[in-house]
């Protein structure tokens, strides 16, 4: 058993007990990896001996970026759409059925090269743990081969089957939620970890929403909604009402709405002493992108609703792997201190993913850790747009 010493931190974030502050802050630290995992955390001055050293010099070293959420798998992209939209068209959703369209004519090897092209982009970013979903291809044998694909670069997979009705169900979106349920999620539930569905005006309506969600959570998938991005309604509260692990977008958001998410708060013994069962997952990308208005994430965490960040990578509404820019527009557009944008982009997608072994930097939680090229957390904020990610260590080894 080979073991790393990373000596020399001048500003740990552990997101865990015994630092200070919100972020578990430790100054002048060291941080020992055996076996992939933390196996030590202290003073720089009490580390132990170790077979290799990295010098992290002073700098800051986070826990790695857990982006939860993530569409990875498609072919084609949507430049065109974007700069339309720029010039002052809307967006509607309706694109995805544009790179629906090139997923099906994609075979599975330029599938899998643009997977692995992303996940290597993110992981240069510092995304050690990334959710992809499936929801390019719609039909049995597309869905499964996306989850198929995107299983082989992550276990945090999601069935996003429900994504829209393509085109050649429009007039019969009943057959196609039979489709989702029966011989679809058959396919896919294999390769799946959770199930999603796109809950919006245009796609697909609470009771079908409903219905998808049941089938999967039948089967043991986790549920996750994509909800009230575009526009008030209730995807949130279905996704309470399901115990979802997290509800996604939440721009619209009613009081009812925040009521629902603050009403899943239980306390615990984690470093937070509290959260809430069912995650907010805001993603600014999105907003950026489409330059729509942000979610008011301060609301949300004002009314004690556990928020996480993510990119929403996907080539139509926000094509950015970047959690650094997510944390950037975070703070900046929607008034979240920089510990919070910087919280919510590591322990809180941990957190939107069910996962206590991520996230955070104590004894036991895997060695997922970047070493930035700043002194301090809040340069990511502070220095948008500039790559500050010097190191990353993925399951303790290096990247
Ligand atoms: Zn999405």
């Amino acid at each position: 058993m080979s073991s790393l010493l990373v000596d020399n931190i001048g500003e740990l974030v552990t997101n865990s007990e015994g630092g200070a502050g919100p972020l578990g802050l430790r100054r002048d630290a060291a941080l020992l990896v055996e076996d992939g995992l933390v196996a030590w955390i202290g003073p720089a001055r009490d580390a132990p001996a170790a077979d290799r050293r990295i010098d992290a010099e002073g700098a800051a070293v986070l826990p790695g970026f857990v982006d939860s959420h993530a569409h990875l798998v498609f072919a084609g992209d949507r430049a065109a759409e974007f700069a339309a939209r720029m010039a002052g068209e809307p967006y509607t959703g309706g694109g995805i059925r544009t790179t629906v369209g090139a997923t099906r004519a994609a075979s599975d090897d330029e599938l899998r090269a643009t997977v692995r092209r992303l996940r290597g982009e993110a992981l240069r970013q510092g995304t050690t743990t990334i959710e992809i979903k499936s929801g390019y291809g719609l039909t049995v044998a597309d869905e499964a081969r996306s989850l198929r694909i995107a299983a082989e670069v992550s276990e945090e997979t999601t069935f996003l089957g429900a994504h829209v009705v393509p085109a050649e169900y429009a007039d019969r979106p009943d057959d196609y939620v039979g489709l989702v349920c029966g011989p679809m999620l058959a396919a896919a539930a294999p390769y799946a970890r959770w199930v999603d569905v796109f809950c919006e005006r245009g796609a697909f309506d609470v009771d079908h929403a409903r219905a998808i969600l049941a089938c999967g959570q039948a089967v043991g998938l986790g549920v996750r909604v994509h909800a009230n991005q575009l526009g008030p309604g209730p995807g949130v509260r279905l996704g309470v009402e399901l115990g979802a692990a997290s509800v996604d977008h939440c721009t619209h958001l009613t009081d009812a709405d925040v009521d629902a998410l603050a009403s899943t708060r239980i306390d615990c013994m984690c470093a937070e002493g509290r959260h809430t069962a069912t995650v907010a997952t805001l993603l600014p990308g999105a907003e950026f992108s489409t330059r729509s208005p942000y979610p008011d994430a301060r609301r949300l965490l004002d009314a004690g609703v556990t928020v996480a960040l993510a990119t929403d990578c996907n080539p139509g509404s926000s094509y950015t792997s970047s959690m650094p820019f997510c944390i950037a527009l975070a703070v900046r557009e929607m008034r979240m201190t920089p510990a919070e944008a910087v919280w919510a982009a590591t322990a809180g997608g941990a957190r939107a993913l069910r996962r206590d072994d991520v996230g955070r930097l104590r004894p036991g939680a895997r060695a997922d850790l970047m070493i930035l090229d700043a002194p301090s957390h809040l340069h990511l904020a502070y220095r948008p747009g500039v790559p500050l990610i010097r190191q990353v260590l993925h399951n303790g080894v290096p990247q």
